[in-house]
């Protein structure tokens, strides 16, 4: 039988349940539903230190587990399920789920974005511990060390030039002989003395101390020639780039040309009145916890607001 709400949500990482909490709140009766990934991004990570309102190192799994505790404690429904097909030509909207199908007067999207990896066996038993993917989380934890950032976007560029100010040097490994990020990061770049720049390189290997669990070198390829050799360093940063997870609204919703839906500026609305996006799904440049949770509670507001302008 299809359940309905006033709101439904979608994804459950930082954006979906502070969504949940605001929207509970208003007392719309959301419902959240899950996804596979229960916790998003950060329930794969390990220690969270930049999350404000704690000032001893927390867990990514734990943070998330609290936010769904609160979620439910103001009352918002959470269901296990995995939306494969949405319609959102009409109102009310319609989402079909692997369980059950539901209807809903509006719709927040906060199904997020996975960060690309190589592809690389030891890249998954690493990650986390030694290999990471984003510099703004994990850098710290590299102070005064040496690091290898992947990658020759904004991306790579941006992190590699945030990890200039903790760790003792930074190599950047990229597969070409020029970058593509914007040309004012590159010159910051190349300017920076701590920095190394590995043209036409590719990462094709991590040796690591497997009890220790930590990172010790990584396996370098020349693209040209295939050569390999051994760099030692001691942290990996695999930044080629982000994929937001919006295949269920292509053609349906405003994109970016990078796949991201758009919103209108300073709100959280999207090209369709009453679906509104939040979280890394519609942000492509921030993607922090602490900005996606900002954005899911801006995300209940504009609904709550369009509810009631709309009589809907
Ligand atoms: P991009 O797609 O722009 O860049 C990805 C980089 O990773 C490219 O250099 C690419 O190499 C490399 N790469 C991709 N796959 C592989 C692979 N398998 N092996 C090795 N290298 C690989 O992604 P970004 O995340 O950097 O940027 C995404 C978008 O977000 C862009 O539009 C960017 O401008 C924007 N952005 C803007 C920021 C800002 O304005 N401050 C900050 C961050 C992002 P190659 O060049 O050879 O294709």
């Amino acid at each position: 039988m299809e359940q309905h709400a006033r709101v439904a949500i979608i994804g459950s990482g930082p954006a979906g349940y502070t969504a949940a909490i605001y929207a509970a709140r208003a007392m719309l009766n959301p419902i959240l539903i899950e996804g596979s990934q229960g916790g998003g991004q950060l329930s794969t990570t390990t220690d969270v230190e930049n999350f404000p309102g704690f000032a001893d190192v927390i867990q990514g799994p734990w943070l998330m587990e609290q936010m769904k505790a609160q979620a439910l404690h103001v009352g918002a429904r959470l269901v296990n399920d995995e939306i494969t097909a949405v319609e959102i030509g009409e109102r009310p909207f319609r989402l079909h789920g692997v369980q059950g199908a539901y209807s809903a007067d509006a719709v927040i999207i906060c199904t997020g974005a996975q960060a690309k990896w190589l592809g690389l066996p030891d890249e998954t038993e690493y990650r986390g511990f030694g290999v990471s993917s984003c510099a703004t989380c994990d850098g710290f934890f590299y102070r005064d060390q040496t690091v290898l950032m992947v990658g020759g976007g904004n991306t790579a560029v941006e992190e590699a030039l945030y990890m200039t100010n903790i760790a003792a040097k930074v190599i950047l490994a990229h597969r070409r002989d020029s970058l593509r990020a914007d040309k004012v990061l590159q010159a910051r770049l190349f300017a920076n003395p701590k920095v190394e720049i590995l043209w036409n390189t590719a990462l094709v290997g991590i040796e690591g101390d497997p009890v220790a669990k930590s990172v010790r070198a990584a396996r370098l390829a020349d693209v040209g020639t295939g050569e390999t050799r051994r760099l030692a360093v001691d942290g990996i940063f695999v930044t080629i780039g982000h994929t937001p997870a919006t295949n269920l609204f292509a053609g349906k919703l405003d994109l970016s040309p990078t796949g991201y839906i758009r919103t209108q500026a300073g709100t959280t609305r999207t090209s369709v009145p009453g679906v509104f996006a939040a979280g890394d799904v519609m942000d492509e440049r921030y993607r922090q916890a602490v900005t996606a949770a900002g954005t899911g509670c801006m995300a209940a507001l504009d609904a709550e607001q369009w509810l009631m302008e709309s009589a809907a």
